[in-house]
């Protein structure tokens, strides 16, 4: 008896409700009023087939979800409670928050008015900071490889241990990196032990350079060995072949002031005399995403020129937020970029904050309680070294964890023994309010705990 049915709301009435007024203001009336009448004709399917007719409310409450991934943003921030503090798939290092200003001069010299150059400025506090020759930037550091092998070694030999032919995230492989930019990999050594003599047995005149790479990812351990850097460099000027490192991490201060082990700083690497250096923006040394190479002018200059130069040119948002980072290091401002906030935190003051954070759930009614943990830098960066840190912990972590991360903001945690550890050393402390309602509302909305 379709006659007796109510009837749904008109598109104009469900358009004119406030509930809509937020998706109106942000898609635009075409948008919204298509998800209108895709969700009124869905619910005539849905009434006809016996289903009750919803109400003006609840059509609002349809289109608003129908639209709700629509809505979100399209980058969520996360409260970042794993423990990583350089995080890929939460976007690296925390850096600098510094806008591009809508115009800027960018490829202008105010003085003359005539054409700048567009990297001048990074260029020059990279040489001040790094105390090197010359220097250049591209999009990230397998850009800074790529570029380097296909400037100086296309159709040449580059000399790599067997110990350090890394892939890094999946997609970087060094020896298909080689491929592409045109070089010949010769594999030197084996995979614990690279000596001195491998390296010298491998040069001939067809060499190119004789190339570094940091293990960033992984760690060897007992039977191991290889050449010192300023044994390598040493050979390599002898035979008159320029030794390139990529450093990866872009570790630029002693990381012992952190309680970590001393890793080797570019600055090191650059003492020690390799002709170049590699590594990212957004690694350890907390800017943009970015591929900086550092060095001689014999090294850098010809990148300038190469055709792929162009293709690899970072965009002026990362140059303006490098610009910014470079300067508070110069200054020794090493804290004003969140990295270096979050790892200068004592354990301490981590302790006092889970400890305030678990009573406060368990005055809720929530189970957990405050927990050691170690927190690790990541990112390919110091593979086998953790910081302490504390943490919430929770029982039934893996559904709360699941809850967690489509809240409001998402958090992202860590299971441990199936129970949800929230890390508080990549955390702000500002973060702590919202950590908080999150984990209240996660745990409310599911099963007790
Ligand atoms: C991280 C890393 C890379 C890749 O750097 P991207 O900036 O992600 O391109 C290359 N080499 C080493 C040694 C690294 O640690």
């Amino acid at each position: 008896m379709p006659g007796s049915l109510p009837s749904l709301p008109a598109v104009h009435r469900v358009l004119a409700h406030r509930g809509l007024g937020e998706a109106l203001a942000r898609l635009g009336r075409t948008a919204v009023r298509d998800a209108v009448r895709t969700t009124l004709s869905e619910a005539r399917e849905a009434t006809r087939a016996g289903g009750p007719t919803p109400t003006l409310s609840e059509v609002v409450a349809l289109v608003r979800a129908a639209l709700g991934s629509v809505l979100a943003p399209a980058y969520p921030g996360v409260v970042n409670a794993t423990g990583v503090l350089i995080h890929t798939n939460l976007g690296r290092a925390p850096r600098l928050a510094v806008p591009a200003p809508d115009y800027l001069a960018l490829e202008m010299s105010l003085e003359t008015g005539e054409r700048g150059e567009r990297l001048g400025p990074v260029v020059d506090r990279l040489r001040r900071y790094f105390g090197s020759e010359a220097a250049t930037v591209v999009t990230n550091n397998a850009a800074a490889l790529f570029l380097m092998l296909s400037a100086h070694a296309r159709d040449r030999d580059v000399i790599v241990s067997r110990g350090e032919l890394i892939e890094i995230g999946g997609s970087f492989r060094l020896p298909e990196i080689m491929v592409a930019a045109g070089a010949r990999l010769v594999e030197v050594g084996c995979t614990n032990r690279t000596h001195l003599r491998d390296f010298e047995a491998a040069l001939t005149g067809d060499t190119a350079a004789i190339l570094v790479v940091h293990r960033s990812n992984f760690h060897m351990d007992g039977f191991v060995a290889s050449p010192a850097l300023a044994e390598l460099v040493a050979l390599g000027r002898r035979r008159g072949v320029p030794v390139w490192v990529d450093q990866g991490s872009g570790c630029h201060l002693d990381l012992a002031s952190f309680g970590l082990r001393h890793e080797e700083t570019v600055q090191e690497i650059l003492a020690a005399g390799a002709e170049a250096v590699l590594f990212s923006g957004d690694k350890l040394l907390a800017g943009p995403q970015a591929g900086i190479i550092v060095g001689s002018t014999a090294a850098v200059a010809p990148l300038g020129a190469h055709p792929l130069r162009r293709a690899l040119r970072p965009d002026k948002s990362a140059l303006v937020s490098l610009a910014a980072t470079l300067d508070a290091f110069l200054a020794g401002l090493h804290e004003r970029a969140p990295l270096y906030r979050l790892m200068a935190v004592a354990p301490e003051e981590l302790h006092r904050r889970a400890r305030r954070l678990a009573a406060r759930l368990r005055r809720a009614g929530v189970a957990a309680a405050a927990v050691a943990t170690r927190a690790v830098i990541g990112g390919g960066t110091t593979p086998d070294q953790t910081l302490a840190s504390w943490a919430v912990e929770l029982p039934a972590g893996t559904s709360l964890a699941a809850r967690l991360r489509v809240g409001q903001p998402p958090v992202i945690a860590r299971i441990d023994n199936g129970r949800l550890v929230a890390d508080l050393r990549a955390v702000p402390p500002e973060s702590d309010g919202a950590l908080l309602a999150a984990i209240l509302a996660a745990a409310e909305c599911g099963p007790s705990s």
